[in-house]
Parts: structure tokens; sequence; C-alpha cells
């Protein structure tokens, strides 16, 4: 132990970091956030393994009014968490340390790290695969609701996996409690996933707030991002990507969405809807046909309802792939010079190619963004959140 340490050891509030250390093994980093850093680690009795959120506190680094809203805000994430711990789809926090320095919170490790680097990885998502995961979440936001709760960051960075590909949802640090008719005002969360009302309401001082209606908007643009590949609201120049949210503008453009469900783009219209009192709310949306029609567990009884419509729909997929066989153009050279992208198997092959040689989509202070590769301008991956619309002939 160095002497630092040992000294720091004899203050009383040491304790609580000594105590984490006695327990757990800090092994490599694995995520960091903007105030906290996360590494896997792995309890010394029982050798499993979990992930533990290192917050810094240190009162050399920071003002004692940045000190006080960092512990403050810790206090009320680590509240939150224990009151929805237990749910299926939620991070489950194991423990919790806090010295004069640093406060650790255990975590179970989501071992697939987060959806967001498994959507860059896959590029796109299968609707079947969306269903699955953005049926998890609504789940996990639903419960959220159901106890007055708003998450507040909902985006794949917050989604984490598991080695099965089962998702839960993390980072809470954005969370409060909201008991209706009460109302927020204050302007958080991350550009690209802000409902119109946060932003309406951060201009407007008589607008009257915002509430958990917040969170669906946000799974709008999620589900939007998993099938496309790339979000439906992006500007290089932030004031006119802010503009596009508050008026609602975004598109199913081809040949992204050709081949996607008028089911899905109904429920993802539903969702990005600028009125909170028209959007669907979580349970609204996991009553829609998109998730009704493929029910997780299915009932053992076969009506005779059920056999007509699955009659019906054998024959209408018949018709489609009929239809989809006589429609299809062979792929020439021709046709690979003049539309390449407009291949579906190509389509695949150039992102794949251009997330590899660029990196992937804007992580929160990072300098890379996956939507600007679709400008095809170089200099657009410069963009950066709280770059405005002054720099844009210097980017
Ligand atoms: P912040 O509030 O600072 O954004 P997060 O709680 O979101 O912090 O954690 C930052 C990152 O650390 C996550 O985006 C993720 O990559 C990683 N991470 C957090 N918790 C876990 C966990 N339980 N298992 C695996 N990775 C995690
Ligand atoms: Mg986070």
């Amino acid at each position: 132990m160095t002497r630092d340490a040992e000294s720091r050891d004899e203050l009383p509030d040491w304790a609580g970091a000594k105590e984490f250390y006695q327990k757990y093994d800090p092994k490599e980093i694995i995520g960091r956030g903007v105030s906290s850093t996360v590494r896997r680690c792995i309890h010394r009795e029982t050798g499993r393994q979990y992930a533990v959120k290192i917050i810094e506190v240190t009162p050399e680094r920071m003002s004692p009014e940045q000190l006080q809203e960092v512990r403050l805000s810790t206090a009320k994430e680590m509240e939150i968490l224990h009151q929805v711990s237990q749910h299926p789809f939620i991070i489950t926090l194991i423990d919790s340390y806090e010295s004069s320095t640093f406060i650790f919170l255990v975590f179970d490790l989501m071992k697939r790290g987060e959806l967001f680097d498994y959507l860059t990885e896959k590029v796109t998502l299968s609707e079947k695969e969306t269903r699955c995961i953005m049926r998890s979440l609504l789940e996990a936001v639903s419960y959220l609701h159901d106890n007055n709760i708003v998450h507040r960051d909902l985006k794949p960075e917050n989604i984490l996996m598991d080695d099965c590909l089962n998702i839960k949802l993390s980072d809470f640090g954005f969370s409060c409690v909201l008991t209706p008719p009460e109302k927020l005002r204050e302007l958080c969360g991350t550009p690209g996933y802000l409902a119109p009302e946060i932003l309406k309401c951060s201009m407007d001082e008589t607008h009257p707030g915002y509430g958990k209606e917040v969170d669906l908007w946000a799974c709008g643009v999620i589900m939007f991002t998993l099938l496309a590949g790339s979000p439906p609201f992006w500007h290089r120049r932030q004031m006119l990507m802010l503009r596009m949210i508050m008026d609602g503008r975004y598109h199913f453009s081809s040949p992204e969405w050709d081949d996607r469900s008028d089911t899905v783009k109904d429920l993802i219209s539903h969702l990005l809807q600028v009125s909170p009192e028209r959007r669907f709310t979580a349970e609204q949306t996991l009553q829609h046909p998109f998730f009704q029609s493929h029910q997780r567990d299915r009932g053992s009884t076969v009506t005779p309802y059920h056999r007509f419509r699955i009659a019906a729909l054998t024959a209408l997929a018949c018709v489609r792939i009929l239809l989809g066989w006589r429609r299809a153009r062979p792929v020439t050279r021709e046709l690979l010079i003049r539309d390449p992208y407009g291949v579906k198997g190509i389509r695949r092959l150039i992102d794949a190619c251009a997330f590899r040689i660029y990196g992937h989509w804007v992580k929160k202070g990072e300098r890379q963004n996956r939507a600007a590769l679709f400008q095809n301008q170089p200099k657009a991956l410069l963009w950066t959140i709280g770059d405005d619309e002054d720099h844009d002939g210097e980017l």
C-alpha cells in the first residue's frame, strides 16, 4: 500500500473504498461516462464477475457546487435503482460503497456491452430482432412509468446486452420520480433523442412542461435507428437537427425502408408523434399489432379463427414471394455501376466497410457520427455536441 493510501486509510471516510477493495478485485475499463469509469471486477470470495461504476468526487478536481451536484445526482440514481432493480429488464444494483473521493456502484456484468456497439457491428437489425429488443425495453419503460419514474436518457448506449443478447436498461443518472400532474422543465438528455416538448419547454417560459411521454419518443428514435441503421433526426448543423425534431420531420426513405413492413412504420409514426398527448404510451405500444401478432409465449389453444388466420397469412406470404420473384431484377454489372447502394446485399457490405474504416456513430463527447457517413462529407465527421451552426463552414 502506498503512503498516500496509508494516510487515507486512517481517515474514517476512506472506509467505504477499503471495503470495496477488500471485497472486489477491479479489472479493465469496460465503459466510460461523463463523470464515471466502469470496470469489470471480480468478487474475491465467489470469483463471480460484476461491473463497477466508479464515480469521482474529488474536491481538488471539482468546485464545491459541482461536487454537491454529483453527490446528489448519484444518491438519486441509487435510490431509483434500489426501487426498480428487481425488474428482469433493468440492470441490478448489487452493492454500493462511498468514500471521500469515490462512489462505487456494483452491477451485474452485461458481457456483450452496449446495444450501440451491437448495432454498429450488425449495421441494421431485422424486424424480428428489433421486436425482441423493443419488447423488453418497453416492458422496462412501462414498469418505470407505472412507478412514476421517467428515465430521460433512453438510447442504445444505455441498453446493455448479456451473452445471450438479452437486454437490460441501465444508466439512471437523469431519471426522476414524477407524480402526475407534476411536470418537468429541465433540459437534459442526449440531443438526437430529445422529445420536441423538452426543446420547446426550454425555449418558452409559458410552456406547461413535459412528462413521461419523452421516454416513448426516445423509444421511437431507437426503433427507427435499429431498423434503418441511422437515426431519424440528424443534421450536422445542430440547430437544424433540433428544428427537425420540433417539427417531427423524418422520412422512411428508400432504400433502407423498402423492405420494412407497414406495421412497423405505423408503430414508429405513433411514437414519433410531436404532440405528447397523441403519442402512444408504453402499454399502447406493446398492444400494437407489431408486438401482438408475435406473442412471446404462444397459447396452446388454436381456435378456428386462428386456423383461418394462419391459412390466410400463408396464402398472402405465397403471393408475396411469387410477386417478389417475378419482380426480381438480375444483379448485372451495369446495375452495380449505376446504383450499387440500391442492391440490398451490396448496401450492407458498403455500410459495414464504411463503419470499419470511419469508426462508428457519435458517442457523447466523442468525435464520431455514423449518421454523418450518409452525408458523404468527411468533414461532417468532426461535428460534436455543442457545435452550433456558426461553425458550419469551418468544420
Ligand atoms: P454514465 O451515466 O456516466 O453514462 P453509464 O452507467 O451509462 O454511465 O456507464 C457508462 C458505460 O459503461 C455504458 O455505456 C456501458 O458501456 C458500460 N457499462 C455500464 N454498466 C455496465 C454493466 N453493468 N455491464 C457492462 N458494461 C457496463
Ligand atoms: Mg450512459
